[in-house]
């Protein structure tokens, strides 16, 4: 192909500011037929080299499976803001643990949520109840992202804005490890081997894994396993295998369960380790358990109780999940508490303060009345958060509005956060999804760092940056992730 192919420029910007993949024209990105023939062989790529998903219509069976959605080229980056997002995570990763540890700040962070927020009200009942009978086990792992938009401020500065933390099943390293092979690919088959040569390797499996691995030894029973407690169906299930095959490399036996598992043939000795279907577990690693849906009767809850209680190694712990809500991050955001947090690093608190954004408390009293006539009178301006995850779940623009109007006059306000809205720079790309021809559209990256981090006692005894995740979707969706069918798997291409 390689004669037929326009020069190549890096990066451009088209005339309305919207910066085009690294390694194309305008003109090339419309040229049907080179793009046809780039978009099947980046499909076989992604099949070959393993993102793959089981489809939408089998989503128990790896029978009929396909490639994971994924955009065509790797998306442009600006280098300083992938260099400070990895930078910082270290510094997130101290501050959510120390957070974890201080059960005033989150019963107090955490009180008027629990009123009106049953979900919420439901993990915190666990909490409470574990730090009345005592934590079993003074390790804990911690395997988190921290997510960002680049935000394009008033004065065209772009920025590394933070869209939240996730610190319960926070996904896809395993599938984001492989997505620049097909990258390159897509490079390499279109004669740019310079440009295919700078595609960013990902090393998030390996270091989450690792983060596993320890936490295992550091339990000191060799026969003991590593459970996934994984949702019914699970779409997902090649990302989770990613990981579980590290770990089978390193010869720990990871084993599988649901929720309801635990529940019937879950049970603690006079220990507290905790033992299913004959396998002592010693490391609990959630990959569901962060949403209404998985406990579909008191029994999960029950069975997150029994595991919460354990000796096992939970990652993350009851308490570790809840500095993930969103109530939280917005309590954090308040002046002079990460700082507080933070005191003996201020450098640590200044890294993590410049990324965050306004975030805003919408209780009952002035200041949550003052925000809220702000974003009646501006809702373009706010997004609209509850206490949910897996995406799909925030309000944005007229529906900001009309929320807000009906629940302004009562309690139930605050189980909702008010946030600035970010108004990231835009891209152009391909987003491929299975079974769905692909258009040319504009699209906004998010970018993930994730965290690994163990402490015993009171000590943090790793504490990694460990890879990242570049997910891509259309301007045509304020929300949804990649699991919601919107956005794709993608890499940084930084410039
Ligand atoms: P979830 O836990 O459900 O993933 P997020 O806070 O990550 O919740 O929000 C979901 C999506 O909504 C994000 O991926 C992003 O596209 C969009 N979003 C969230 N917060 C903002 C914001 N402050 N500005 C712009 N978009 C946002
Ligand atoms: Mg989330
Ligand atoms: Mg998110």
């Amino acid at each position: 192909m390689h004669g037929r192919l326009p020069s190549l420029v890096l990066p451009r910007k088209s005339e309305s500011e919207v910066l085009l993949p690294p390694v194309a024209e305008d003109e090339v990105l419309h040229n049907n037929s080179l793009i046809q023939q780039l978009i099947v062989a980046a499909k076989d790529a992604a099949l070959l080299h393993g993102v793959l998903m089981r489809t939408k219509e089998e989503p128990s069976s790896s029978e009929a499976t396909s490639y994971a959605p994924f955009s065509l080229f790797p998306s442009p980056v600006p280098k300083k803001l992938f260099t400070q997002a990895c930078e910082v995570q270290q510094d997130f990763n101290m501050l959510v643990d120390r957070i974890s540890q201080d059960s005033e700040f989150l019963t107090k962070a955490l009180a008027s949520t629990v009123e009106v927020d049953d979900f919420t009200a439901g993990l915190f009942s666990i909490y409470k109840e574990v730090l009345k009978e005592g934590i079993a086990q003074p390790i804990t792992l911690g395997i988190n992202r921290s997510d960002y938009m680049f935000d394009r401020g008033l004065d065209h500065n772009v920025s590394l804005k933070q869209i939240e933390i996730n610190t319960i099943a926070a996904s896809y390293a395993g599938l984001a490890e492989r997505v620049p092979d097909i990258h390159r690919h897509v490079l390499n088959f279109w004669g740019k081997s310079d440009e295919a040569a700078k595609v960013l390797s990902n090393p998030a499996v390996k270091g989450i894994a690792e983060g596993i691995a320890k936490a295992w030894q550091l339990y000191g029973s060799p026969s003991a396993v590593v459970l996934f407690l994984v949702e019914k169906v699970s779409r997902n299930i090649f990302d989770q295998r990613c990981l579980e095959m590290e770990l089978w490399n390193k010869n720990i036996r990871v084993i599988r369960r649901q929720t309801v598992d635990i529940h019937e043939r879950g049970s603690l000795d006079d220990e507290k380790k905790l033992f299913v279907d004959g396998y002592e577990i010693a490391v609990a690693y959630f990959r569901t358990g962060y949403s209404p849906e998985d406990y579909q009767n008191e029994n999960c809850w029950q069975a997150r109780l029994l595991i919460e209680r354990s000796k096992a190694i939970k990652c993350p712990d009851i308490a570790t999940h809840l500095v993930g809500t969103k109530k939280v991050q917005q309590e954090l955001a308040r002046s002079g508490v990460v700082e507080k947090y933070l005191t003996e690093c201020p450098k640590s608190a200044q890294r993590i303060r410049a990324t965050f954004v306004g975030l805003y408390s919408i209780d009952e009293g002035p200041e949550g009345d003052e925000i809220i006539t702000k974003a009646l009178e501006d809702p373009e301006s706010f997004v609209l958060k509850p206490q949910r995850e897996g995406g799909g779940n925030n309000i944005f623009g007229e529906e900001v509005r009309q929320l807000l109007g009906t629940i302004k006059d009562g309690p139930k306000r605050s189980a909702y956060i008010l946030m600035d809205r970010i108004k990231p720079q835009i891209v152009k790309n391909y987003l491929l999804y299975p079974g769905t021809p692909s258009k040319l559209s504009d699209c906004v990256v998010e970018l993930g760092v994730f965290g690994v981090y163990i402490r015993k006692c009171r000590k943090l005894i790793m504490n990694e940056s460990a890879g990242h995740l570049l997910r891509t979707k259309s301007t045509e969706f304020a929300d949804g992730g990649v699991s919601a069918g919107v956005a794709v798997l993608d890499t940084p291409y930084l410039i």
